[in-house]
């Protein structure tokens, strides 16, 4: 019945019919493989915080009992690999939203400038506590765009984090600009964010979307991330169908832009 019926149906006699065949078993293979990494990935991520909590739990019982300030260094770092499990369950779930949402285009009409300022606003903080400069350019009066407002706060705000995490050694400048262009498919909004970091070994560039693909993942974990900061970026872009472009030089830093098409 069913499941034979489409195999029949799918294995035609015309050789277009076989290859199609063969693709659609291909891409299903695919599909498995890295449905099966991304769960031994996620495995992986969520062990080594509780790896580490279970560790020190045990050497609370222990050890570190009668030494107070042991109890307290021990229960810091506690709290911190808590926090790590936390960010990285609460950025699966954004990505899986936003993955199941791709195909609906968002409708809203939302000022994207606004948006950039208020993102902008709100990472001046972090940016002081790197000792980064962050400056806004092109969002002096209002851009409007089809798109989903929190989805872009999400993006500019990983970008930027990024920018300031990886981009910048003290004293650099990181810059977020938005700016009208002609596309080859009509008039697109740039929103670029440029930092003057180590920039990126081109040979990373490529991968840089995927889960959990780090240039340096004690870096990464160091500095919070979860690595999927990116992947989630590329699938928001996706659903407004617009483009993610990364340029990076080696020494002189990287500028992540994402296009939108204008209304
Ligand atoms: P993470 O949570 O590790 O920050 P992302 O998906 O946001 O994950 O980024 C993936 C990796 O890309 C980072 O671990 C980092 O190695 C690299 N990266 C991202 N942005 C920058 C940047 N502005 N400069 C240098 N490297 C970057």
């Amino acid at each position: 019945s069913g499941p034979d019926r489409v195999h029949e149906v799918t294995v035609t006699p015309l050789d277009e019919g076989v290859l199609l065949a063969f693709t659609d078993l291909t891409e299903a293979e695919e599909m498995d493989r890295m449905r099966r990494d991304f769960v031994a990935n996620v495995s992986h991520e969520l062990r080594t915080p509780l790896t580490a909590i279970s560790g020190f739990i045990e050497t609370l019982r222990g050890a570190a009992k009668e030494d107070a300030r042991a109890r307290e260094r021990f229960l810091a770092i506690m709290a911190a690999e808590a926090e790590r499990m936390n960010r990285l369950v609460r950025d699966l779930l954004h990505l899986s939203r936003v993955e199941a949402e791709e195909r609906n285009r968002p409708e809203s009409r939302v000022d994207i400038a606004g948006i950039a300022r208020s993102v902008v606003d709100s990472l001046q903080p972090v940016a002081r506590a790197g000792e980064v400069r962050l400056n806004l350019v092109g969002a002096g009066q209002e851009i409007t765009l089809r798109a989903d407002p929190d989805q872009m706060v999400q993006v500019l705000t990983n970008l930027t984090e990024n920018a300031v995490k990886y981009g910048s050694p003290a004293g650099a400048t990181v810059t977020v600009a938005l700016g009208r262009e002609d596309g080859p498919r009509g008039p697109v909004l740039r929103v670029s964010v440029s930092d003057q970091g180590a920039g990126i070994d081109p040979r990373h560039i490529p991968r840089l979307t995927e889960r959990f693909y780090r240039v340096d993942s004690h870096r990464s974990r160091e500095k919070g991330g979860t690595g999927l900061g990116l992947a989630i970026v590329k699938h928001i872009v996706q659903r407004h169908r617009g483009r993610l472009v990364i340029e990076s030089e080696l020494g002189k830093g990287s500028v992540f832009s994402i296009l939108l098409p204008m209304p």
